[in-house]
């Protein structure tokens, strides 16, 4: 990507300890990774692993799956035996679930140790992560609480969820057990922030960020892009999960627009469209959709800024930090690198020039 672009400026990280899952590590400056969670039942492993596949296929790293029942449990070995990418096991409190998951290899669990209810049950349960190297996350929730953290604070407070999670990160700690990710997921993205910020101050183990309940695919994304999306531009977070009332591949493909707004995608085409105005010709609508369609199909492999414009007054000059782009004309469009007009095309010829561009895009001898 040229010099002038944003993504040259570095960007500030908080350091974590290191956490490993499979073959995805998270925190110590790994990249952040994306999750989602199926919304299949566990046991029917051939529906599940389908699912994974498809939420792999569009950019998963990591995926989680429900273990509410002993046949979920079951159905854990055929299901990390088959996913192309780690699994973790959301559990509940229910111990014995927790070790069958352990047994059958799975990459992390989901489980509030806090909450498994015996002291013996809880080292049973982090003594076996540990012989095995599974990693546990501890995920507080806004909307379960304990009864008196919540009594305390008389409402899920930041300073609340942090205090349950800090408990859950003692049943760990004197059990000897450091593999820890947290989560302090709120329904209200401002309180999911500060509630973020406390602990990635008070403690250096790797976050797992996101907003829960937080809705449609609409809603939703709003809520996850303020609350993931802050934290990660103050450095904060290591994993992140959207949570939508929609398909998985959705939560996936929201997650990654996250990260690559902020720079810290992996890397790929960042599609930039002028917002339109009174001067626009041109369906530029249309040419931006394409685009972005055959891009996403095609995940390219190179960092590069294409810019999308609605006309030619004003489109180079507003694109100048791009790679690439085109501003729209009449029937026909400019086609330019680095800003500079070089070509200009018929206008049903845009979306394949800009794509043919793309691939011959060679980031060594173009940039800068
Ligand atoms: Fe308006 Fe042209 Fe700027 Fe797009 S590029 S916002 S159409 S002036």
């Amino acid at each position: 990507s040229s010099l002038s672009s944003p993504r040259s400026m570095e960007r500030p990280r908080r350091s974590s300890r290191p956490v490993q899952v499979g073959d995805v590590q998270i925190g110590g400056g790994a990249p952040i990774s994306v999750q989602t969670m199926t919304v299949s039942k566990t046991h029917e492993v051939e529906t599940t692993l389908e699912e994974i596949e498809r939420v792999a296929d569009a950019g998963a790293d990591i995926v989680r799956v429900a273990v509410p029942r002993p046949e979920d449990a079951d159905a854990l070995e055929d299901i990390v035996q088959g996913a192309p990418v780690p699994v973790v096991a959301d559990i509940h409190f229910n111990y014995q679930y927790a070790l069958k998951a352990i047994e059958a290899g799975i990459h992390k669990v989901r489980i509030n140790p806090g909450n498994i209810g015996k002291r013996e049950w809880e080292r049973e349960v982090l003594e076996a992560a540990k012989e095995a190297g599974v990693p546990i996350r501890i995920g507080v929730n806004s909307g379960s609480l304990e009864e008196d953290i919540l009594d305390k604070h008389g409402y899920p407070k930041p300073q609340a969820l942090f205090e349950s999670a800090m408990r859950h990160v003692e049943v760990c700690r004197r059990n000897d057990f450091e593999d820890i990710v947290i989560s302090v997921k709120h329904s209200d993205p401002y309180m999911m922030i500060q509630a973020y910020r406390k602990v990635a101050e008070e403690t250096d183990y790797p976050l797992h960020l996101g907003v829960t309940e937080s809705g449609s695919l609409d809603t939703g994304t709003v809520k996850s892009s303020i609350g993931i999306g802050s934290l990660l531009a103050d450095g904060i977070g290591d994993t992140i999960r959207v949570s939508l009332a929609a398909d998985p591949v959705e939560e996936v493909k929201v997650g990654h627009r996250i990260l690559k707004s902020l720079g810290i995608g992996r890397p790929g085409v960042n599609i930039i469209a002028c917002p339109t105005c009174g001067r626009l010709v041109g369906d530029l609508f249309s040419v931006v959709e394409e685009v972005e369609e055959a891009v996403a199909e095609k995940s390219f492999d190179k960092n590069l800024d294409v810019a999308l414009m609605g006309c030619a007054v004003n489109g180079p000059g507003e694109a100048e930090g791009a790679d690439l782009g085109v501003s729209l004309g009449r029937g026909r469009a400019h086609f330019f690198k680095h800003g500079e007009v070089v070509d200009t095309v018929p206008e049903d010829e845009i979306v394949d020039t800009v794509l043919e561009a793309i691939e011959n895009w060679d980031e060594e001898d173009e940039s800068g």
